[in-house]
């Protein structure tokens, strides 16, 4: 199948270092969500995988959390475009959770949900902890240069990693 899996905050929508903690927080990228329109039109199953301990740091509930991405649902829908399974993690970083990134538990939940293999399945993120969990999984590491994606050029990559300016060039990419 063509499966690619986003991250969703500094890929999808704009990040914030102060958590996105209501719909009105969350801001889309209209380019990204044209790019995901777009490869969904080409038979592209389009999953995101998003850390969100702001639910664990008590910040934002779950409700919250399932009106932005019935928000980004209905956008993705506006365009003709259909989004895959979304997948988060509410846990902190001291939970000790496997869903959390750098941990690949998410990419894994995708995998199992559509029963495919992940090898070589492209994930874009934005931080050196999406690049580690595409690795530990063997997925092709994506990079974008949107959200913390400049913060993260700025360090070492892990070698074969893509790079793109954003999602929609990766979109580009794929399609062309
Ligand atoms: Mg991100
Ligand atoms: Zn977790």
């Amino acid at each position: 199948m063509k499966l690619l899996i986003l991250d969703r905050d500094g890929v999808i929508n704009q990040d914030s270092d102060a958590y996105i903690k209501t719909l009105d927080e969350w801001i889309p990228i209209p380019s990204s969500i044209a790019a995901i329109a777009r490869l969904s039109q080409a038979g592209w199953t389009v999953a995101v995988a998003t850390n969100q301990s702001g639910i664990a740091r008590g910040y934002y509930d779950l409700a919250t959390l399932e009106s932005m991405h019935a928000r980004l649902r209905q956008l993705v829908a506006k365009q003709g475009g259909e989004i895959g399974l979304i997948v988060h993690c509410p846990h902190g970083p001291d939970d000790g959770c496997d869903c959390r990134k750098p941990k690949p538990g998410m990419l894994r939940q995708i995998a199992a949900h559509y029963a495919t293999d992940l090898a070589g399945i492209w994930f874009v993120g934005d931080t050196g902890g999406d690049l580690q969990a595409a690795l530990a999984v063997d997925c092709q590491p994506v990079l974008v240069k949107t959200g913390k994606g400049e913060r993260t050029l700025a360090k070492p990559l892990p070698p074969g990693t893509l790079v793109f300016d954003d999602l929609a060039a990766v979109a580009d990419q794929l399609l062309s």
